[in-house]
């Protein structure tokens, strides 16, 4: 396994890579790996000759400075678990180098970017569009592994994808939860030990409750504060509070409503 960090490398190993007609699999992340993350690095290990994993945490997609200065960062355990998933090589560009214009240049989507976690957090999904767009043009994989996780942004990069017409297969891989129920996140390491206890609730009452304003109800007696809980397209989507942390989660609605 190769750590890159220049892009101009990482161009040339793509090149050469795509001269061999060997396939690329590509997941962008931004580090602090868990079993979420790994689920998706094996997937891709597994349906692809080269794996390529990234980790950038992107400055244009956070929506306050303290939340992205405070993002949490484990780079040796990363490099454990990605070497372990079978990654040939970890892409760590830096916000200069993938930012030459200083963000003159932005791809943004104005329909449903502007709904959901777009209505909490104005602009964050030009901040996600863009960066993949840059990592897609870098690495150009012919598979690219997204988790549902979040759910939102999974679909906005495959509308993307189709909307720009990019050479790059958008492959979905299931929420990978704790055994309590709670969705992997890097940002559970934030949730204090009685907040931690509480947290599985947030699947719980999301599967549990046939409507999402009862759902909201339980949520709300567990001292959650909702951003929102809403029943959409045969999805339910939820993004809300524990303390200073924010938690999102969402689930096929099939079998919920009876
Ligand atoms: P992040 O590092 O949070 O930007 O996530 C990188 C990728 O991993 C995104 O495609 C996420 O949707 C995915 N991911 C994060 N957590 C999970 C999880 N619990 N299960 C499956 N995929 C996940």
């Amino acid at each position: 396994m190769r750590l890159i960090s220049s892009i101009a490398e990482m161009q040339a190993i793509s090149k050469n890579i795509k001269k061999s007609e060997k396939s690329i699999g590509f997941v962008p992340t931004m580090g602090c790996l868990h079993a979420g993350h790994v689920s998706l690095l094996e997937k891709s290990a597994h349906q692809n000759q080269v794996n390529i994993l990234s980790i950038f945490v992107n400055p244009t997609q956070f929506n306050e400075a303290s939340d992205f200065e405070n993002y949490p960062k484990d780079i040796d355990n990363d490099c454990i678990l990605a070497k372990k998933s079978k990654v040939d090589y970890v892409f760590l560009p830096t916000k200069e180098s993938l930012y030459p214009d200083q963000y003159c240049f932005k791809i943004s989507e104005n329909k449903e970017s502007e709904i959901l976690e777009g209505l909490y957090r104005p602009d964050h999904f030009t901040g996600v569009l863009t960066v993949v767009f840059k990592l897609l043009n870098i690495i150009m994989p012919d598979n690219l592994y997204l988790g549902e996780k979040d759910y939102q942004q999974y679909k906005l990069i495959k509308n993307m994808v189709s909307a720009l017409f990019l050479p790059v297969e958008v492959i979905a891989c299931q929420t990978i939860r704790e055994s309590d129920g709670l969705a992997m996140s890097s940002r559970n390491r934030r949730l204090s030990k009685e907040e931690r206890q509480i947290a599985p609730v947030l699947y719980k009452y999301l599967s549990q409750e046939k409507t999402a304003e009862e759902a909201k109800s339980r949520l709300e007696e567990h001292n959650f504060k909702i951003d929102y809980l809403i029943d959409l397209n045969n999805r339910r989507y939820a993004a809300a509070w524990l303390g200073k942390t924010r938690l999102i989660d969402n689930i096929e609605l099939i079998g919920v409503r009876s």
